[in-house]
Formats: C-alpha cells, structure tokens, sequence
C-alpha cells in the first residue's frame, strides 16, 4: 500500500483538478463587475461541450498557442531582420511581452487574464514576412483586386486557414477573442465600447513596441543614449534610474531605463484608466459598451509616448538599413506573388478553395502572407517550390 510522505499531511496532498464550475466561481469572486466572465461568453461558432478543467478563454489561449500560425511568429520579423543578428525581438517575442504587460495590466484592473491573453497571442498572427514591409507590398500586389491587412488575415488564419480539427475549419475561438481582433480591423470599435480586455491589449502592444523598439535599436547601434535624451519619457526614466543608481556600464544602464519606461507607462495607464473607471461610474459590461475608451494614459504621457512614435519612426523605422530591407522584402514579394499566380492550383486544397471563394490574387496574398522570412527568401530564389506545408 502507498503510504503518504510522512512530513506532508494527508489534507494537503493533490486535490485535483478543479472543475470547471469553481473555475468560472473564482472567476466570478476575482474578477470587477466591468470584466468579461467567461460565464457570460457568447460562445462558439461551432457549438462545442465545455472543457471538464478549462474555460473557453484559457482553451481559445491553448488553441491559439498549438496553432501552426503561432509558432511561425518565431520567423517573422518584428523591426528588424534576422541578418542584423539574434537578439532583438522577433514577432514571437513581441507577441509574449504583449502578453506580458497586458496580464500585469489585467490583474491590476481584475479584469479576465485568459481572454486578455488569448487576445495578446492572436493580436499579431497575420503578419506576413518581414513585417509592415510585407504588408505594404502585398496591399500594392492586389491593388483593385483584393485587400490585404495583417489584423484581418489573423482572422482569416484561425477562422479558416489553420486545419488542426476534424469538425470545423480554423480554431472555433470564443466571439470575444474573434470580436476583438475584428476591432483592431475597424479601430472606431476599439474607440469606443470595446470591452476592457482588448483596451488593455491594444495598449500593452502599444507600450511594449515603443519601449523595445527603441531598445533594439540602442542595442544595434542605429541609436545612441543621447539621440533619445532629447524626449521627455525617456530623459524623465533616466531620471529615475539615476536618481535610485550609479550603473557606468552602459548597456546595464539602457535596460534599466527601458524598465523604468515600461513601467512609468504602465504606472500612468492604470492610474488614467481607475480615474476614468471612477469618474464614469463604471459597474458593469453594459457601461463599458456604452462609453467611450476608457483603458488610456494621461494626457500628458500620451503626448510624450507620440512624440517618442514620432522619434522612432523618423530615425528608426526610416533608417536607411531598414529603408533597404524593406525595398529588397517589397521586391521579393512582388516577384514571388506574379510567380505563384501563375500556379495557384499548385498550392495545396485550402488556398484553392480560397481561390474558388476569394479569387486567385486574395489566394496567392493569403498564402504569402503564412510564409516565414526563410521561406520567402527560399522561394525567390526557387520560384518552382512550395515552402508552405500542407495544411
Ligand atoms: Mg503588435
């Protein structure tokens, strides 16, 4: 007979998974009157019975993050590419310090972590191959014919491309994490009435590429700490840092001020967001729906994270290093995209029935658009070969 360890007692061994009624119990006792229950989800396209341990937001969160979409993030440029080296961050990267911040900034709120979370994991999934350069050349290919958009192919992606279950097409997620997303296709839904949730994750992308843009681009040499000094945000986190250390070496220096930014950011956001929860009276969804965005920062960090967008796009996203990537990207999808044209029916069941739905252009962009940065550089250099695997 198994004994129990003798220095643990008997009540405190494994009691088992919860059910999925305490589960959504907890959710109900944690959770502010203004957050989405899971309770109350609206549900699935494709009806499905619940999961005995999880909720339909931590099972949309797992489905997203088994997806293949999912791992190809790791491939995908964010900024910068792979041949400026290793250490800046990928679409993979980004989409988890996303996750991050918004979790802290929900459980802060006690708003619902696991939708904010599925939210955060699908929020960048469409990116196509190097990053906004891709995105832009794809919307020229289609011209009149289609459209493409990065928030709208993720979309596409869990509700038709990814093939991981017998029963329905896509992932069947919950309406709120497919509504939340359908928001950032249409950003007046993300101004006002949107529920908390996707605010918090509109924000914490928001917050987490501003900061880590500026920081790759610090480690890979295309700015030095004194270019950055001249705006307010990041001369008031040095501040801070000097005022609680000495640290000479540099580079300890840059990731303690990209902390203290993160977290002066994030500070502001919750303090301007309870303000506003307070000033509105906010108790329940329906306030939510019915007012416009509350999850915001300060007037005046607001204007200080602009002008900080405004410095990183005219050194950083217009540098000349980048400005070539993007040429050689744009010029390498459009090639592709006459190439793969010409073939469409060459490229697997699923892009054809998209073809058939959508018409070839829509098809060929959709297909581009899954590819990692390798697998384009190998199909425009071996225009005959179909890197994508079969779905
Ligand atoms: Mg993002």
């Amino acid at each position: 007979m198994t004994r129990p360890c003798r220095d643990i007692p008997a009540e405190a061994t494994a009691p088992g998974p919860p059910t999925l009624q305490e589960l959504l119990q907890r959710e109900a006792q944690w959770l502010a009157p203004y957050a989405m229950p899971a309770r109350k989800s609206r549900g699935r396209r494709y009806a499905e019975p619940e999961h005995p341990y999880r909720t339909p937001y931590q099972r949309d969160r797992d489905r997203i993050t088994h997806s293949a979409a999912y791992r190809r993030l790791s491939y995908k440029t964010q900024v910068f590419t792979g041949e400026m080296g290793q250490l800046h961050r990928t679409r993979l990267t980004h989409t988890l310090e996303v996750a991050s911040i918004a979790r802290t900034l929900g459980r802060a709120l006690r708003l619902n972590e696991d939708l904010i979370e599925a939210l955060a994991l699908v929020h960048d999934l469409g990116h196509p191959p190097f990053g906004h350069a891709g995105e832009q050349a794809l919307q020229q290919c289609l011209g009149e014919q289609g459209s493409f958009s990065h928030n709208q192919h993720a979309l596409t992606l869990v509700e038709h491309l990814e093939h991981r279950y017998a029963e329905f097409p896509g992932l069947n997620l919950t309406w709120e994490v497919l509504q939340g997303q359908q928001a950032k296709v249409q950003p007046e839904q993300l101004a006002r009435g949107a529920l908390l949730e996707v605010q918090v994750v509109d924000a914490a992308d928001n917050i987490a590429y501003d900061t880590h843009d500026a920081d790759d681009a610090l480690t890979l040499g295309l700015l030095g700490l004194e270019d950055l000094t001249q705006l307010d945000l990041w001369h008031h986190a040095q501040a801070a840092v000097r005022r609680r250390w000495t640290i000479p070496d540099k580079r300890l220096f840059q990731r303690a001020v990209v902390r203290q930014l993160i977290d002066t950011l994030v500070g502001d956001l919750l303090r301007t967001t309870w303000q506003n929860l307070r000033r509105h009276e906010v108790r329940s969804l329906e306030d939510v729906a019915r007012l416009k965005r509350l999850v915001c920062h300060s007037d005046e960090v607001a204007q200080q994270q602009q002008a900080l967008e405004r410095f990183l796009f005219q050194r950083v996203y217009r540098h000349p290093l980048l400005l070539r990537m993007r040429s050689r990207a744009c010029e390498m999808i459009r090639h592709c995209y006459e190439q793969l044209l010409a073939r469409v029916e060459e490229l697997g069941e699923v892009f054809c029935r998209r073809a058939q739905q959508h018409g070839p252009a829509q098809a060929v962009a959709e297909y581009l658009a899954c590819l990692t940065d390798e697998e384009l550089l190998q199909l425009a250099q071996n225009p005959r070969s179909n890197p994508l695997p079969p779905r």
